[in-house]
């Protein structure tokens, strides 16, 4: 899986994100984290280890721990598997630009996927038991949006 956009998106010399690269092998139990990104939007971003990448969406509100919450998930550019371990503050000016924390984190158990659904068990501290990732076409940015909520 291509991390093309990310390394577009980014400056290494002045961001202290990873510059990472696809790994060879992929985790015998595939990790997630959830990012609270404190960018001009305070948002949070799942990430799930997918193809040896994390595949990432921008959640706007706090990801759901109980069921009947449905969040609003577009799509951005796959990280690198080392940006689970991110923590830091991108400089002013800096794409993402503001300070990113590790919010929930584990390993997680994909039990289907589709190119429109995505069924998995987290096994995080905040978050914990099935949730769906659903494509949807509500909002701004049709083509990237999907529904995350725990079922
Ligand atoms: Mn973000």
């Amino acid at each position: 899986m291509s991390l093309t956009k990310y390394k577009a998106k980014r400056k290494f010399s002045k961001t202290p994100e990873p510059e990472g690269k696809p790994t060879k092998k992929s985790s015998k139990k595939p990790i997630f984290v959830i990012h609270k990104h404190y960018a001009s939007h305070l948002h949070w971003d799942l990430r799930l280890e997918i193809d040896r990448v994390l595949k990432s969406w921008a959640i706007p509100k706090e990801p759901p721990a109980e069921i009947g919450i449905k969040r609003l998930a577009i799509q951005v550019e796959n990280h690198p598997i080392e940006y689970a371990r991110f923590e830091g503050v991108i400089p002013k000016g800096q794409y993402g630009a503001g300070k990113v924390e590790i919010w929930d984190k584990g390993i997680y158990e994909l039990k289907e996927k589709t190119k429109d659904k995505i069924e998995f068990i987290l096994h995080g501290k905040k978050l914990k038991g099935n949730f769906i990732l659903v494509k949807t076409s509500y909002g701004n940015k049709p083509e990237k949006s999907w529904l995350f909520m725990k079922v």
